[in-house]
């Protein structure tokens, strides 16, 4: 049952993800399955539309080292990006790699990600993988994992985003917000200025987002909304 559910929810987060645009050319999801050491991953089918391959059926199921265990699509070439971060970080349950443009754009100016708006403002440390390329082997998962540090989220310059949450939900909502604050960074830069939210709006966020967690689950409600938007 956790298996189904928690396939079916890759699936509506990918297609949340791609209905708002940010997959860019093309992108891959994985979950860790809770309390084991493996996960679930969108697959490469290698079919026309990429919701064909967002389904629970199209994902795959790999042990801790990336290896297919299960399931009928490819595994994805960077599969690597998933394994280190899911066997690195505990907080990193569901880890997003795709290409959205505002994101991709942010680094390839050589700009560095200030938090401007109060979603994204969680996420005030977004670090640059700086070199250019596909994270294929274990050299270069050892590189991400020391260039994101204990971020969410991190900009692979001339390539894309990883993000990570500790649930599905989560790390969706992290994807949005990391791509609008660039978004807004981007083109209020273009217009001569920027006003950062301070670290005293930080906190301040930071306290009512741990206020509301108490009572309900923020990320949950936002993918909701956002799931309900994409159909
Ligand atoms: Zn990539």
């Amino acid at each position: 049952m956790v298996d189904e559910e928690l396939k079916q929810k890759l699936a509506t987060c990918g297609r949340i993800l791609n209905r708002l645009g940010l997959f860019g050319i093309y992108g891959h999801i994985s979950a860790r399955i809770p309390g084991q050491d493996k996960f679930y991953i969108t697959a490469t089918l290698g079919s026309t539309s990429l919701e064909k391959e967002l389904t629970p059926e199209g994902m795959v199921l790999c042990d801790a080292s990336g290896k297919k265990l299960s399931g009928n699509g490819t595994v994805p070439l960077e599969v690597v990006l998933h394994v280190v971060l899911h066997k690195a970080r505990e907080d990193a349950g569901c880890v997003i790699h795709i290409h959205p443009f505002y994101s991709m754009a942010l680094a390839i100016a050589g700009l560095p990600f200030v938090p401007v708006t109060v979603q994204g403002a969680p996420l005030a440390k977004v670090p640059v993988y700086r070199k250019a390329e596909l994270l294929i082997d274990d050299a270069q998962g050892k590189k991400l994992l020391r260039a994101i540090g204990k971020a969410k989220a991190i900009l692979l310059r001339g390539h894309g985003v990883v993000v990570v949450g500790e649930t599905i939900e989560e790390a969706t909502c992290n994807t949005v917000y990391v791509e609008e604050n660039c978004k807004y960074l981007l083109t209020a830069a273009a217009a001569g200025g920027v006003i950062p939210v301070t670290k005293a709006e930080l906190k301040e966020r930071a306290d009512q987002v741990a206020a509301s967690a108490g009572k309900r689950n923020p990320h949950k409600r936002v993918f909701d909304l956002l799931d309900r938007k994409t159909r």
